[in-house]
């Protein structure tokens, strides 16, 4: 099947002549964002393909089919339909979140034609390539930067924030007014002296914003972008938060990214709460990532209840619009699940099954598939991908750029691919699983179920199409035969029988009564500890 649709493939390229970067964007679909999943790749950690120690973008590459082998049919890759790239624009960091030049791949990562050949090999198999585009600041090594610190008179001055005094330190704990060198004078930079803040305001950098997704989008290839520290985009005095110009910013920024490209997707970074999210929308961005969400789900893990778990996603159902949201479990920033888990793999398990059956476009950071662990300083929540039982774990055949975490040898790709049971064998399968059910999509309903026992979970996700359940035993108490109850309307009168999609085999028949209740109904025998079942629901009377 593969093999005929790569010789169709060719076939049509050989028909239609070599793919030009302004047609290599993937067919316009909207599916890919309610059946999708997306991967966060660090590219210097993913794959080193020519020796340095360093990843690359080459080495991304011939990693692709681990990520989605482009046959729907196959279960051997993890299935994500999307790939978040952290920067990959000169910098010089080594995390790339100071850009020095946005218009250049990173030379260490490769050139501009590999990021090309990247989006084509990505889009052949169904992927979309994401940008990390950082515009809260540029490096200190910019041009634009170094000539605004070099001249006064500078067409560049008034692309950052200068003021003669240091201004109000607010309760920021780190310096965030830095003074030039030999000089009465200080600029702003909120993260660090060599992340100087761009000057959003400034209309000049406005259109520079866009000019810059402009070439990503239409001269690249890139799908869309993952936006930086949004909410930091516009300081008032000393509030470094959520200034009042970066929604209508955003709206008009969007706007003009629609034009470039009308399918182009957005989704920011705004690190804080569900509540504070809410001013992102309507007509900001295409998603955002909720925090609230992963702790949640995390907090379920870890205490066996639910309580947190649920309001967090209730709520993030409430205020957004749907389909709308990104949950996800941990990202570059922070602890790995497996270490904040404690090394417990049926608690991650569980993690990750709450995370992949949940509503809004998930986000899977690389790694977390196989319980790779972790924990600050950063480069170590960023270590080289574990590939294999063998030196460097397969990620390169020089000295990685950092050293591996000490379990390479057992928590690698191989070894779990080569077992029924693992993490990543359980990540392809809910993958897969969500790929090919509307009722676990984007914008598909989440109606939680009430349980005889506090440490029973229980879902259901509902589409007009299809309805799953997902049952999960949070404690670390067997559970005989746990019994759901669903309130008025849940579903539709009638008799319904459950098929197993993950976990053990369903049994009997839930009556829904007329006036939409259900009670009493135990679809499992037992749920062992911290066990979990996704289960369809087909009306049969
Ligand atoms: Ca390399």
């Amino acid at each position: 099947m593969r093999r005929v649709s790569a010789v169709l493939c060719t076939l049509l390229a050989a028909l239609v002549g070599p793919a030009t970067a302004q047609t290599t964007n993937a067919a316009p679909s909207a599916d890919w964002r309610q059946r999708g999943v997306c991967y966060e790749v660090f590219v210097r950690s993913f794959f080193d393909s020519d020796g340095d120690g360093v990843g690359d973008l080459g080495g991304l590459i011939q990693k692709l089919d681990y990520i989605n082998d482009g046959d729907p049919a196959s279960q051997r890759d993890l299935g994500a339909s999307c790939i978040w790239l952290m920067p990959i624009m000169q910098s010089p960091s080594y995390h790339g979140y100071d850009v020095s030049n946005y218009y250049q791949v990173d030379r260490e990562y490769g050139t501009n034609a590999d990021f090309r050949r990247l989006v084509a090999e990505a889009h052949r198999r169904g992927i979309r390539i994401l940008v990390d585009l950082v515009l809260n600041h540029s490096s200190s090594e910019h041009p634009y930067f170094k000539a605004a610190l070099l001249d006064a008179a500078s067409p560049f001055r008034d692309w950052y924030v200068w003021a003669p005094q240091a201004g109000p330190q607010g309760s920021w704990s780190v310096p965030i007014w830095h003074r030039v060198p030999g000089r009465d004078e200080f600029y702003f930079g909120l993260f660090w002296s060599g992340m100087p803040d761009l000057n959003l305001a400034n209309p000049a950098v406005r259109a520079e914003a866009e000019e810059i997704a402009r070439f990503w989008l239409t001269e690249m290839g890139a799908d869309g972008f993952r936006f930086d520290a949004v909410m930091h985009f516009f300081e008032e005095g000393e509030h470094h938060r959520h200034g009042a110009q970066t929604h209508p910013w955003l709206r008009d920024y969007q706007a003009a990214l629609r034009r470039i490209e009308p399918d182009v997707y957005t989704v920011g970074e705004v690190w804080d709460s569900i509540g504070a999210i809410r001013a992102y929308y309507p007509d900001q961005l295409d998603s955002y990532f909720i925090f609230e969400v992963a702790d949640g789900i995390l907090d379920a893990a870890r205490s066996g209840t639910k309580q947190r778990f649920l309001a967090a996603v209730e709520r993030a159902q409430r205020e957004f619009p749907r389909g709308r949201w990104s949950p996800f479990l941990r990202n570059h920033d922070q602890t790995r699940t497996l270490t904040e888990l404690q090394g417990d793999v049926a608690r991650n398990r569980l993690a990750a099954t709450l995370l992949l059956t949940l509503p809004g476009l998930p986000f899977v950071y690389y790694g977390e598939e196989i319980g790779m662990t972790g924990a600050k300083p950063d480069p170590r929540l960023r270590t080289p991908m574990h590939w294999a039982r063998a030196p460097h774990a397969g990620f390169t055949r020089a000295l990685p750029w950092e050293p591996l975490q000490p379990d390479s040898f057992t928590a690698n790709v191989q070894v779990q691919d080569a077992d029924p049971a693992s993490l990543l064998n359980l990540h392809r399968r809910l993958i897969h699983l969500r790929a090919a059910h509307p009722a676990l999509g984007a914008s598909a309903d989440f109606v939680p179920l009430a349980t005889a026992d506090d440490a029973a979970l229980a879902y259901l996700r509902r589409s007009p199409e299809q309805t799953v359940l997902v049952l999960a035993n949070l404690g670390t108490r067997r559970l005989p035969a746990p019994q759901l109850s669903a309130g008025g309307s849940v579903l539709p009168a009638g008799r319904y029988t459950a098929r197993t999609l993950l976990g053990r085999e369903a049994r009997g028949t839930l009556r829904v009564g007329a006036d939409g209740r259900a009670a009493g109904w135990s679809p499992v025998p037992a749920l062992e500890p911290l066990e979990t079942v996704i289960l369809e629901l087909a009306r049969t009377g």
